[in-house]
Order: structure tokens, then sequence, then C-alpha cells
């Protein structure tokens, strides 16, 4: 057969985002032979940092924030020699109106209840296993307990403020008992999004690719994988590269592709029913990210002459605080339910509701405009989503068999972890695939 690759490998691993370079490296740095495959022509996955035209400046299309408990990025960068910053000037705005004292009040009133029901659960690492008198609370979103408790009327928007913000969904979507759990998993003390990777967030994916190349490891890229093929002894990969079939033979192999993927990908046997209704229950987090360049940074220098009113702007900040140059880039972020308005939109009409938008803060923003960028992540056809939230249900019902193995074929990417929809959770995963594999090839 065409591209048959007769040389069997320890471990296939599919997908080169955080969670398969991470799994991939581990092994290769225990002597395994692995083969790494990814789609796409780069490595990264969601880690996307734009580059090309913007004259040495860089921006993220996917992540950027780092918390402080997120100690793989960070221990990682330390031993890559990635400079990580925290970001002691950085501006951002909201394009909501202030909320009223009530609205306040009752937010305070709703992240109490969320904290006495986090310190019920015994085990934030797994909080999937609440006791059963908490997993009723999986199945009502952060919508359906607001109502219950008296408080959506009056802080909806703020609600929506998080949702959007932080798991890219609505309210109604997102389990209470998710809220409390992460709640309960991240614990005081952590500093939320305070550090970044200062030359761009995508040279941590570069460097786990250039030490597993480095250690013998094999990258195959632009080799979408399109069929898996479990055997008594051994697991057969099928894809296409560079036009071109291939089959990968190996004892195991590494799932790490974005969970939409799965169901679409040709599997013998049968994926597991299980793992087909679990795979249901995942929220696809919708977000599009529009970044422009401008020649001059004015925010930092003129207040804003109006508040506008586009409530589909989550948010906006800037990205290049800590690059240094006369020219500044922002970010607009856009997610959950307003994405379906945006994504029948075109990237320039985007770019233009943007700065329609901006201009009622800083009139004649526009004609300082040097690049701009719009990406809507549902159309990636290699993510099909930016990241995952715990619709109801998702966590006692669909995650504990998510993270169970069938036969030779181990699971990762960020779907899997408390860290949820980050990349600490995609290094952890790709971690704990990795000990998997490694335990059964010993
Ligand atoms: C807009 C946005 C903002 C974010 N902000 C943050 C943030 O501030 N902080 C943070 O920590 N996290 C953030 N995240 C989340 C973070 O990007 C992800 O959690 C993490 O990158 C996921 O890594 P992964 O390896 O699990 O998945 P992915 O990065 O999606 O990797 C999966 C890989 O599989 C490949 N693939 C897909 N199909 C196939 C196929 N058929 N064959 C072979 N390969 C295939 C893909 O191309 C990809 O490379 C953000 C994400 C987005 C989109």
């Amino acid at each position: 057969m065409d591209g048959d690759y007769n040389q069997r490998y320890d471990c296939v691993v599919l997908g080169a985002g955080l969670a398969g370079l991470y799994a991939a490296y581990l092994l290769r740095d225990a002597s395994y032979s692995v083969c790494l495959v990814e789609a796409r022509a780069r490595v990264g996955g969601r880690v996307c940092t734009w580059r090309e035209g913007l004259s040495g400046q860089h921006a993220e299309l996917g992540p950027e924030f780092i918390d402080s408990n997120h100690t793989r990025v960070l221990g990682l960068a330390k031993h890559f020699d990635l400079r990580v910053s925290t970001r002691p000037s950085f501006w951002g705005a909201s394009t909501m109106p202030s909320p009223s004292r009530a609205a306040q009040r009752a937010w305070r009133l709703f992240w109490r209840d969320v904290r006495d029901y986090a310190a019920a659960i015994p085990e934030p690492r797994c909080a999937w296993q609440v006791p059963d008198a908490l997993k009723p609370l999986d199945r009502l979103s952060m919508r359906d307990w607001a109502m219950q408790r008296g408080v959506w009327q009056a802080s909806a928007p703020l609600f929506q403020r998080y949702t959007r913000n932080m798991e890219a969904t609505e309210p109604e979507q997102l389990s209470f008992l998710s809220v409390a759990a992460q709640e309960a998993f991240y614990g005081d003390g952590v500093d939320a999004g305070v550090y970044q990777l200062r030359d761009g967030t995508d040279t941590l994916p570069k460097a786990l690719a250039s030490a597993f190349v480095a250690r013998g490891g094999e990258l195959r890229l632009d080799a979408p994988v399109h069929a898996i093929e479990q055997r008594e002894e051994s697991v057969c990969v099928y894809g296409v590269q560079s036009g071109k079939p291939y089959t990968l033979h190996a004892r195991f192999a590494i799932v790490a592709l974005p969970f939409p993927i799965l169901t679409q990908l040709e599997w013998t046997p049968t994926l597991s029913s299980a793992r087909r209704d679990a795979l249901a229950l995942a929220g696809r987090g919708k977000v599009i990210r529009t970044l422009i360049q401008f020649r001059t940074r004015f925010w930092r220098k003129q207040s804003p002459h109006a508040q506008p009113n586009q409530p589909d702007i989550n948010a906006l900040w800037e990205e290049t605080d800590l690059q240094s140059g006369e020219t500044g880039i922002l970010s607009f972020w856009v997610a959950g339910e307003p994405v379906e308005r945006w994504r029948r939109l075109n990237e320039a009409q985007r770019v233009e509701q943007c700065l329609q938008t901006l201009e009622v803060m800083y009139p004649n923003c526009r004609a300082q405009v040097l690049a701009a960028r719009s990406y809507d992540w549902q159309a990636d056809p290699f993510a099909q989503h930016a990241y995952i939230y715990h619709a109801p249900s998702y966590l006692t019902e669909a995650l504990p068999s998510l993270r169970t193995p069938e036969g030779r074929i181990h699971f990762a990417g960020d779907y899997l972890s408390m860290f949820v929809g980050y990349m600490e959770g995609a290094l952890e995963s790709g971690e704990a695939a990795a000990c998997a594999v490694a335990n059964a090839l010993r």
C-alpha cells in the first residue's frame, strides 16, 4: 500500500497541540519510539500566534493568559528558557455599562453560594466524584441556580459577561456544579491570567516540537488522520500526508485531537457507545477573536470619548503591552451566543464592527489601522470549537468515561482536565496519557 510504513512504533500520537506534543515529548524522552501526526502544516493546534505583516510585533488568535497555578506551562517555559512576564501595564475595557449596586449585591450572593458548595467538594482534583447529594446540581445550569435563588433578574448581564469571557458560552448552558467544582479546584490564592509568554504563546509548542525531534521523535505535519483500527496487539492509523495515503503501526496510540473531531473519524471497532454519549455532553465554547494593529497606542493617551453600545463585543484589550514600538494591537473578544451572528459576517465585516465600536470611544481611530485579522474557531476544521465548557451533566456523567482508555488507545486533550479549557489542562492530560502508555510498555 502507498505509504505503508512497516516500522512499528511504541506509540503513535495523534494531534500536535500541547496535549499531543507533551505526551510525545515525554515518551520520547523516556526512549520509546514515537511518531506524532498532525493535520496542519504547523504544530500548536489552538495555540496560534499572528506574526506575519506586523513589523516585528505579534498577537494571539488563541490562548495568551497563564494563571499562577499553571505549573506545567510555567515549568516548561523555564525549562526551555522562554521568557514569561506579568503584565503591569495591561490596558483593557468593557463595552458593558457599569452594573448597579443591586446587580453587584446579587452577584456577590451567587458567589457566596458557589463557595459554600465548593467547600463541600471533598476531592477537587477529581470533582466528578462528588457525593451523591451534590450530583443533582450538575443537572442545573448557572442560570437555573441564579433563578432559584432570586438573583438572576438583577444581575443577568453580569452572569452573561462572566460566562462569555471565561467559558465562551451562556449562563443557561453552563453546569452550576462545574462552577463550584472549578472554584474548589482553583481554591484561594490563585492569580488568574497574570502571566504571558513574552515572545508569543507559540514559543511553547515550538520548543516542545524541537525538543521532541532533536531526541529522535518523528513528526509528520500536513498529515490528517481519518481512521484508527485497533487489533489485538497493535493499533493502525490511516491518514493522508501531502495528498498521499499512509498507514502507521504502533503498540499504543494516544488520541490528542479536539473532542468534536473524535466522532468524525472511522473507528474499528467502533467507539464505545459510552464514549459517544459522553462526547455529546461536551460543550463547544464559541469564540471569534479580532485583532487590529494601529499606528499609535492612542488608547493609552486619551480617555474614551463615550461608552460604546455594542454588547456583542464582550471585552477589548491591548495585546502589545509587553512589546516595544510605537504601534500597538488591540484584541476584540466575541464569545457565546453573539458568535452565531458574527459568523455570518465575513472577516472584513467583523473588523468593521470592531472599528465602529472603537470609534465611539476614540473618534477617527480607523485612520490609524495598519493590519487586521479576525478568526472564527468554530469554522476551523481541525478545532471546530474554541474550548470546552462543562454543559449540565458533563462533569459527573461524561468526564469519568472520557478519561478511560479503550484498550490500546489512550486519550488526551484539554477537555479531560479540571483545568477546563486551558493549556495547563492539555499538558496535564498529555502527561497522564504518556504515563499510562509508558506503564503499559514497561
Ligand atoms: C480563542 C481562544 C482563547 C484561549 N485562551 C486561553 C488562555 O488565555 N489560556 C489558556 O490556558 N488557554 C486558552 N485557550 C485554550 C487552549 O488554547 C487550549 O486549551 C489548548 O491549546 C488545547 O490543546 P490541545 O492539545 O488539547 O488541543 P489542540 O490545540 O486543538 O490540539 C489538537 C491538534 O489535533 C490536530 N488535529 C485535528 N484533527 C486532526 C486529524 N484528523 N489528524 C491529525 N491531527 C488533527 C489539530 O490540528 C491540533 O493541532 C484558548 C483557546 C482559544 C481558541
